[in-house]
C-alpha cells in the first residue's frame, strides 16, 4: 500500500491545487488516510457528549497538522485554519455512535465497545472532515477562513445548539455552514442535495395509562389499561390521517409499548412511548396539543386516567438556496455531472446540524452515497447491519473543499 502521506503529496500540484481537477486528484490520494480515520473511530464508538476517546483522536489529528483548536460545549471541538481572505465559512461533522449492537462482520474493523456501533456513520462524517483539514493545509495559503466544527451528541440530547450557544460560530465569525450525512440509499461517492425544506422536527412522547390490576378472569372488577393503550395507539394514528392536510408530511411512530406481567393477570399501567415528525410548524403545535387531548379523553371513556409527556426535539431544517447551488455546482466541477443527483423529498428523520443556522446563518447539509451492493452495503443507517464504502468517502472531501474555495472567493 503506498504511503498516504508520499501519495497525497505527489498528487498535490500547489499552483493548481485550487482548480475542481486538483481537489479531486489530491482528495483521492487521501483515501487511505480517511480510511484509516474512519476505521480507528469506528472500534471506539462513544455515546452523546461523552465522545471522549474520540475527541482526543480528532485533537491528535489536528496537532499533528498544526491546526489550532479549542473545546466548547465539553467534547465539542472548534478548529479554524486561517486563510488570507476576509471571508469565513464553516464545516460541521457529527461524532456520536448508537447503542445499536453491531452485526457479525467488518474484519478488521469491528466496534469493540459491546452493544455500540456507529450505525448513523457519524465516523464516516469525522473522517472526512479530518481529510478535508488535511487537505487544506497541505493546499497552502487559503483564500480566507474554513472552520471546523466536530459535534457530540447529535443523536441525542443535540450537541449543535450548546456549540452554538458557546460560541462556535462566532469566533472565528462564519458566514455560512455546510455539513454532509453519509446514506445507504445512493452508490458510493454519489452526491445527493436539495434546496429548501429537508429534514423533519422530532418530537418525542411518553404516555402512561393507569388502571387498576385484578384477574383476568373479572375484568369487571378492575381497570384494564392494555386495550386502551390499543385505543390509543389507532386514535393517534387517526388524528394523523384526519386532522392533518394530506399532502403535508407527518409520521408518528410508537416505539414502545409496556405493560403487565403474567397472562392472567390485568396490568396496573401501561407506558407507550414514541415520536412524532413534521415540516410544518403549525401542524407540530396541532400534534402537541392533540395528543394530550385525545388520549386523556380515551383514557376518561374507559375509566383509567393517563399522564402524557411531550418531550421537544430538533425544529425542522431547511437547506438555503444559495449556498445549496453552490454546493451542487462545486460537486458537479469535482465528481462530475453524473455523480449528483437532486434529492425530490426532505425526510422526516431529525438532524440537529441546522441549529447553526438558527440565528439566520444560511446552512445546508447534502447526502454523500455509501452503499456498494457488489461488497455487501447497504443497509439502512441505524441497523445493525450498517456499514460504510470508504471508497465513496473522497468524494464528500472533494466537495467540502471546492465549495468552501467557491465560498471563500466569491
Ligand atoms: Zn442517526
Ligand atoms: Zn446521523
Amino acid at each position: 500500500m503506498l504511503n498516504p502521506e508520499v501519495n497525497l503529496r505527489r498528487a498535490l500540484d500547489r499552483s493548481a491545487l485550487l482548480e475542481p481537477a486538483a481537489i479531486r486528484h489530491a482528495a483521492e490520494a487521501l483515501e487511505d488516510t480517511v480510511r484509516l480515520h474512519r476505521r480507528s473511530l469506528h472500534r471506539h464508538p462513544e455515546l452523546g457528549f461523552e465522545v471522549y476517546a474520540t475527541a482526543a483522536y480528532i485533537e491528535s489529528v489536528l496537532d499533528r497538522l498544526g491546526i489550532p483548536h479549542r473545546r466548547v460545549a465539553g467534547t465539542g471541538i472548534v478548529a479554524a485554519i486561517e486563510g488570507a481572505g476576509p471571508r469565513c465559512i464553516g464545516i460541521r461533522a457529527d461524532m456520536d455512535a448508537l447503542p445499536v449492537p453491531e452485526a457479525p462482520g467488518r474484519d478488521g474493523y469491528r466496534s469493540e465497545i459491546p452493544g455500540r456501533s456507529h450505525a448513523c456513520g457519524h465516523d464516516g462524517h469525522v473522517a472526512v472532515l479530518l481529510g478535508v483539514a488535511e487537505l487544506l493545509v497541505t493546499a497552502g495559503e487559503l483564500p480566507g477562513t474554513v472552520s471546523l466544527y466536530f459535534q457530540p451528541a447529535e443523536e441525542g440530547p443535540g450537541g449543535a445548539a450548546p456549540m452554538v450557544a458557546a460560541g462556535a460560530i462566532d469566533d472565528p465569525a462564519v458566514e455560512a455552514v455546510m455539513a454532509l450525512h453519509v446514506t445507504n440509499t445512493l452508490p458510493a461517492g454519489v452526491v445527493g442535495l436539495r434546496a429548501g425544506p429537508s429534514t423533519g422536527s422530532d418530537d418525542s412522547f411518553r404516555i402512561v395509562v393507569h388502571g387498576s390490576g385484578g384477574h383476568a378472569a373479572h375484568p369487571d372488577a378492575a381497570v384494564d389499561p392494555i386495550p386502551i393503550a390499543a385505543g390509543i395507539v389507532a386514535a393517534l394514528q387517526q388524528v394523523v390521517t384526519r386532522e392533518i392536510d394530506p399532502v403535508q408530511p407527518v409520521v408518528l411512530t410508537f416505539g414502545t409499548i409496556a405493560g403487565g406481567t403474567r397472562h392472567n393477570v390485568i396490568a396496573t399501567s401501561v407506558e407507550l412511548c414514541g415520536t412524532f415528525r413534521t415540516l410544518h410548524a403549525h401542524n407540530r403545535e396541532l400534534l402537541r396539543r392533540r395528543i394530550p387531548e385525545v388520549v386523556r379523553a380515551l383514557a376518561a371513556a374507559h375509566r383509567a386516567a393517563a399522564d402524557v409527556v411531550i418531550e421537544h426535539g430538533y425544529s425542522p431544517g431547511a437547506n438555503d438556496p444559495w449556498l445549496t447551488e453552490l454546493i451542487t455546482e462545486s460537486a458537479r466541477a469535482v465528481l462530475g455531472r453524473e455523480q449528483v443527483v437532486h434529492r425530490p423529498d426532505p425526510s422526516l428523520g431529525g438532524e440537529d446540524f441546522y441549529e447553526f443556522g438558527a440565528t439566520g446563518l444560511p446552512v445546508s447539509m447534502f447526502l454523500l452515497g455509501i452503499a456498494n451492493p457488489t461488497i455487501g452495503i447497504g443497509a439502512p443507517t441505524h441497523s445493525p447491519n450498517f456499514d460504510i464504502d470508504e471508497a465513496g468517502l473522497p468524494a464528500g472531501v472533494a466537495v467540502f473543499v471546492e465549495a468552501a474555495r467557491r465560498f471563500l472567493t466569491a
